[in-house]
């Protein structure tokens, strides 16, 4: 897809055409410059021929039905992978890649193992929600539905590509574009934190989530090479400034990894931290990745160590786990293999 053009294409139209053409595309989702049916013949072939609509992709759909994943394969070649989620009360959250592999290298993580290869730009970030857009206006099962959630929780470190990624939000939030309401987006980060000071002063009510996965330092560093540079104590420095900035909830991810960081003593520790007003700490399940030294706690552990944070009350949720079976679950994005 290569929308770069389409003002160039339509500057002798009439000006209105534009805004049919981005109608065409970003709220009607349609494919191919044919559906454009109020385009002349030529406008059409033109368009198809200088701004194409087709998204390269491969996607997998999973046995309980409720996530598909998709591989795309962008203009370079490279390839990223998105996921669509969809909840049983009509919610529909993508989960975008913002990176091609990441350099932050957190040892449980698939994409860490892949390394740094490049950026997204806006558009192929906006490419993956508009892939399952089209694909979500098909009838049947549930017919016509749209994305209405998108977290940044696919392959790749956001704040690392702030830029892109805040032009990506922008156009994902615009009423004239996909309309999704800023409070459904959703910028998850391993802690860098030029980002969380940055969007902190950017006055977008997005919501911010920070991989956390160890309750101190010397853990963290094990799991999260990033902790050197980007420490526990300075995270949450940056974090609580963000609070007292924009008045928001900020939540929490803690992948559970048996006998790493599901221990007692590791629950209360994290307790300790997690117990201001406006932090939320999300409980999640360690997917499998290949080839990796580390596996899932067990059932009763991670029942143990809720029974910690509830007797601490801190505000936790375990997280429900989409797309287990074709590995589109969080941490389990890599391409290139
Ligand atoms: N780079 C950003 C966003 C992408 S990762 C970040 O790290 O926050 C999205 C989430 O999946 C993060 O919380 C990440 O820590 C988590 N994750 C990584 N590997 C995982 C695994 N094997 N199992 C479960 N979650 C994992
Ligand atoms: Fe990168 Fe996030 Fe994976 Fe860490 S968890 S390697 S920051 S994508």
């Amino acid at each position: 897809m290569n929308l770069d053009k389409l003002e160039e294409v339509l500057k002798n139209e009439p000006k209105y055409r534009l805004k049919e053409a981005r109608d065409f595309v970003f709220v009607k989702f349609i494919d191919n410059w044919n559906q454009a049916t109020s385009f002349s013949k030529e406008l059409r072939d033109e368009l198809n021929k200088e701004c194409p609509l087709e998204i390269k992709a491969e996607s997998l759909v999973s046995k309980t039905g409720d996530s598909v994943k998709a591989k795309i394969i962008l203009k370079d070649g490279a390839e990223i992978e998105t996921v669509l989620m969809r909840h049983m009360d009509k919610r529909n959250t993508v989960c975008v890649s913002c990176q091609v592999g990441c350099p932050m290298g957190c040892l449980f993580c698939a994409t860490g193992t892949m390394g740094f290869i490049r950026n997204l730009s806006t558009e192929e970030i906006i490419e993956q929600v508009l892939f399952f857009s089209r694909l979500l206006r098909r009838p049947a099962p549930r017919n016509d539905e749209r994305v209405t959630n998108v977290t940044f929780m696919g392959m790749g470190e956001p704040f690392l590509n702030y830029d892109n990624v805040l032009q990506s939000i922008k156009v994902l939030n615009d009423t004239k574009a996909f309309n999704i309401s800023i409070r459904n987006i959703s910028i998850s980060t391993c802690g860098v934190i030029e980002g969380i000071e940055k969007l902190a002063n950017s006055g977008l009510q997005v919501n911010l989530a920070i991989s956390l996965h160890a309750p101190n330092n010397e853990l963290r560093s094990q799991l999260m090479p990033i902790n050197k540079r980007y420490s526990l104590d300075k995270v949450l420095k940056a974090v609580d400034d963000y609070i007292v900035k924009t008045k928001r909830k900020v939540m929490f991810e803690y992948v559970l990894i048996k006998d790493i960081n599901d221990t007692d003593e590791c629950a209360k520790e994290l307790a300790g931290l997690m117990g201001k007003k406006l932090y939320f700490l999300n409980l999640i399940t360690f997917n499998n990745v290949k080839g990796s030294q580390f596996q899932a706690s067990s059932n009763s552990r991670i029942e143990a160590f809720k029974k910690i944070l509830k007797k601490q009350k801190i505000n936790f949720v375990q997280r429900y786990r989409f797309g287990d079976d074709i590995q589109a679950a969080c941490g389990q994005f890599v391409t290139g293999k």
